[in-house]
């Protein structure tokens, strides 16, 4: 699960972690009032999605301006005219896709006067099964990018859980990024307030980028992007409060609700599977036959019926999706279940692409009965390979 800049910057703060004052506006008068506060001389005005390169995005609509979804403000009626420009407007970023992001909500922050600018986050390295931070003296700059053409200015470091954050570690910090005497302090008690904001709040990955040194000697975090492990997010409802839906997929929402593991994807076939495996293989084989799955759905082990319907019906909801597969292996799920939540779904939504269904396992012979005996126009498969020639075939017309 994501949150926003200023959310993350709140859990950072509450660790220690040295962070900008500000407030979150959802308009101009709130801005107004924010940017009074807060004094000046110098506001940042920051768009809030859950996309980062947000400073270099455009907006898709001209009134908005030119100048991208995190700017500079010199006066409290800059800031006013820059939230009012923001709000309501959709910003397009590297990390939003074409379609963009609608704004809704906007920091003000307190401006700093920066120095230098370094990169810094952590993460779960499944590798060594501990967390990992990766330091850059790159700050500011895409992260990746700077992996792929100047590794050696990446350093990465793992904490061991047994000890916890040791002072070796932020000497190692602050010698990749060139810190010394009371910086290289601050550096220490940085990672360490970090990693137990990470560990406490059971998070899956944290970004500060860029972290800064201001010209009065601080080091501090000037932007934040944490997501937590969403598997863990039971123990942490103080976490759960954060969630802004109006950022996340729709159709995940809906999905999530009847506790089904759903992704949507940019391809045309809808997918219906039981098991991540077979929901991966089936991905996999669609691809091979040259054509995209519009999503990843695994409907678990033991579906209910109802639970079939609600799944045939987030899929067939998808404008994207020109024909459907369900694949099936019935183990501890039962394929004439699997048949009987494929004809109601059908008979509540209609069917206007075609659908193929393999079927397997547990009553299998049962569950085709079911659906030739229907009426629905069904394209029976008799395996995963047969199953994935037949809908890449259908769906090309
Ligand atoms: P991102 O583009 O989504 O990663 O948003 P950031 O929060 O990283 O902001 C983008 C850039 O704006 C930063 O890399 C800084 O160069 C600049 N910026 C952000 N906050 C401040 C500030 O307080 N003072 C100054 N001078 N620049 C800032
Ligand atoms: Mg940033």
């Amino acid at each position: 699960m994501n949150i926003h800049e200023y959310q993350a910057k709140a859990v950072l703060k509450e660790f220690g972690a040295p962070v900008s004052a500000g407030k979150a506006v959802f308009s101009v008068d709130e801005a107004e009032a924010a940017a009074k506060e807060l004094g000046g001389p110098l506001w940042v005005v920051k768009s809030q999605i859950h996309a980062g390169g947000r400073g270099k995005g455009k907006f898709k609509e001209p009134e908005a301006g030119e100048k991208g979804g995190v700017r500079l403000a010199k006066s409290v009626e800059e800031v006013k005219t820059f939230v009012g420009q923001m709000l309501g407007n959709t910003l397009v970023t590297v990390q939003t896709g074409p379609a963009g992001k609608q704004v809704n909500r906007i920091y003000i922050e307190d401006g700093s006067d920066i120095e230098r600018e370094f990169y810094l986050s952590a993460l779960v390295d499944r590798a060594t099964s501990r967390v990992a931070f990766v330091v850059s003296t790159e700050g500011g700059m895409d992260i990746e990018e700077v992996a792929h053409s100047t590794p050696e200015k990446i350093l990465t470091f793992s904490i061991d859980p047994a000890t916890g954050v040791m002072p070796h570690h932020g000497r190692t910090v602050a010698r990749a990024l060139g810190l010394s005497g009371d910086l290289a302090k601050q550096a220490g008690s940085l990672v360490e307030k970090l990693y137990a904001a990470f560990v406490a709040k059971d998070m899956a990955m944290l970004e500060i980028n860029p972290l800064i040194v201001t010209k009065d000697g601080q080091l501090k975090c000037l932007d934040a992007k944490v997501s937590f492990d969403s598997n863990a997010l039971y123990r942490h409802p103080d976490v759960v409060a954060l969630r802004d839906v109006t950022e996340e997929d729709e159709k995940e929402i809906e999905a999530s609700k009847h506790d089904l593991a759903y992704i949507a994807l940019d391809g045309t076939i809808g997918c219906m599977v039981n098991g991540a495996g077979l929901a991966m293989a089936t991905m996999d084989i669609i691809k091979l036959y040259g054509e995209e799955p519009a999503n990843f759905l695994d409907v678990g082990g033991g579906a209910s019926k109802e639970k079939v319907t609600a799944a045939f019906k987030i899929i067939t909801a998808d404008p994207n999706v020109q024909g459907i597969l369900v694949n099936i292996f019935g183990g501890i799920m039962k394929c004439d279940v699997i048949a009987e939540g494929v004809i109601a779904a059908v008979k509540e939504v209609g069917l206007k692409v075609p659908l193929v269904v393999r079927l397997e396992g547990t009553n299998v012979e049962l569950g085709k009965k079911i659906l030739n005996e229907s009426g629905l126009n069904v394209i029976s498969a008799d395996d995963l390979d047969d199953a994935a020639q037949k809908i890449v075939k259908a769906v090309r017309g």
